[in-house]
């Protein structure tokens, strides 16, 4: 195994992180190793065997070079800001340059106390870190921009929380973690000098090519407004809920990031809420592109003194680049509907025409994953809509609808089977449903089986693909399957 790096975020001041190791634990062992994606990375550990493997990956062992590190960060929560929260269970260990020459951080999650720890023990329980191995590999696999999952160990010790509960550790792989709430640790502390080297880092780093621009900081902003809006946009097509949109849980590269109380939802409903701790239904499915411009204000907020010496030229210059957010999250909303609908070229009534399949879906309780994909079939020449009427619970709403958008087709330049094709390449077959988490998550627990967890892995590593034996995998769940709660993380 070649030594690893100090990571870059480690050149930066001191005053950016904290240098701290791993606390070793009792008995790691290896539960998943991410070949793929090690290979990816150019890592040149994929070799050693499990004991190795889950030496380094639990932080039993830090291999040679790296420089371990817990990152400083601030943040708003559910709207109320904390001025200092930062890497409290999590340790950045190295970050590598990938094959396609990419910087990638790559982190321990649950790996012990920081000096950011405030009242937690630093540790993860199993479930949620299967939980975000599973999502985050999923979400990788449909094609939205997400931070990866390298490995999960055990740790062969309990974690306490409302019972003990098996601790794990979850190494993650990031383009990085600078959040929105890192720029607000300084924001709040009025270090602009900090403000300053954390947006050339950012740049540097993700948007090269904001430095060409005369404004720089205007052009970062820029950026990651365009990342969000393409972000969320992304989600919203696949009907994924991140429930805990918190500034700390924004990252500023535009990948998803931090999976506590997520989930995909399955009848389609604007309002869906799963997380346990959003009573407000602040981070609900609809609202998601307004949490995000709101996150997108408090990042602006924290660069205003670079953008500008005048305050009130600095709040002009950033208002009118958020303000760019809206039009550019509803064109690509619009663009990526149509994709789902089969719709090649733009015509006027498109966005009424979904709008109106949304509403009829929401009155019928119909499945969102599922009327997409049943769309596809529809789509084929020799169409039957009545697998899709079924999802309706009154199948009329579905023809009225279904009608429309048949004489839309047929103004369409697309061949009925390259659409049919097209719109399987978008609406995917298999998502990480709720009910299947939680089923993975009790046979880990309950009896150390870790079968359908690779299983559903397996599923989910090809969601747009529908593959023999995996039938109820793209199944919604049964009444008494539901599970309509999720929990944080910690
Ligand atoms: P999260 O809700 O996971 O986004 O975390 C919010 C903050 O709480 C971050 O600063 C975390 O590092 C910290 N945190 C969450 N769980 C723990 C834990 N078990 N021990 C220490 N800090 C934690
Ligand atoms: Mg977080």
């Amino acid at each position: 195994m070649k030594p690893m790096n100090r990571s870059s975020y480690a050149g930066l001041p001191e005053r950016f992180f904290a240098r701290v190791n791993p606390t070793p634990v009792a008995e790691p062992h290896l539960l998943r190793f991410n070949h793929a994606l090690a290979l990816e990375l150019a890592l040149d550990i994929g070799d050693l065997d499990p004991r190795a493997l889950a030496g380094i990956f639990s932080g039993n062992v830090v291999p040679q070079g790296a420089e371990p590190i817990a990152m400083a960060y601030a943040g708003h929560q559910f709207g109320h800001f904390v001025p200092q929260l930062g890497d409290g269970r999590a340790i950045l260990l190295t970050d590598a340059i990938d094959r396609a020459g990419v910087r990638r951080d790559i982190q321990l999650k649950g790996s012990g106390r920081t000096p950011y720890s405030r009242g937690g023990d630093g540790r993860a329980a199993l479930g949620p870190v299967l939980r975000e191995y599973l999502v985050s590999e999923a979400m990788y696999a449909l094609g939205i921009a997400t931070t990866r999952s390298l490995a999960a160990v055990t740790t062969g010790e309990p974690v306490f929380r409302e019972e003990a509960l098996p601790g794990a550790i979850l190494t993650r792989v990031a383009a990085s973690f600078v959040r929105v709430g890192t720029f607000q640790y300084y924001g709040a502390r009025d270090d602009a000098d900090a403000v300053r080297r954390l947006a050339d880092y950012v740049i540097e780093r993700h948007f090269p090519q904001a430095k060409t621009e005369q404004n720089p900081y205007l052009a970062l902003l820029r950026e990651v407004t365009g990342a969000q809006a393409s972000l969320i946009a992304s989600w919203m097509h696949v009907g994924f809920i991140h429930g805990v949109m918190n500034t700390d849980n924004m990252a500023v590269s535009g990948e998803t990031i931090d999976f506590g109380p997520c989930a995909f939802m399955d009848v389609y409903d604007p309002a869906a809420v799963f997380s346990s701790i959003d009573q407000q239904g602040r981070y609900a499915y609809g609202n998601q592109p307004h949490a995000a411009v709101w996150n997108l204000a408090r990042f602006a907020e924290t660069l205003l003194p670079i953008i500008d010496t005048s305050a009130e030229r600095a709040v002009e210059l950033a208002g009118e680049v958020l303000a760019t957010f809206s039009t550019r999250f509803a064109d690509l909303s619009l663009a990526g509907v149509r994709r789902k609908l089969g719709l090649s070229a733009c015509e006027e009534g498109d966005a009424a025409l979904a709008e109106d399949l949304l509403d009829a879906m929401h009155r019928n309780q119909a499945d969102f994953t599922l009327t997409f994909r049943r769309l596809c079939d529809a789509a084929e020449p020799e169409a039957a809509d009545a697998d899709v009427r079924v999802l309706f619970v009154n199948p009329r709403d579905y023809d009225e609808w279904a009608s429309r958008w048949r004489a839309r087709l047929a103004r369409d330049v697309l061949d009925p089977r390259q659409r049919a094709a097209a719109m399987r390449r978008v609406n995917p077959a298999y998502i990480p449903r709720n009910h299947r988490i939680q089923q993975v998550i009790d046979a880990a627990i309950d009896g150390q089986d870790f079968g359908p967890f690779a299983e559903l892995s397996t599923v989910l590593s090809q969601p747009y693909e529908q593959r023999e034996g995996f039938d109820t995998y793209a199944e919604a769940p049964q009444a008494g399957e539901r599970v309509l709660q999720t929990f944080c993380g910690t």
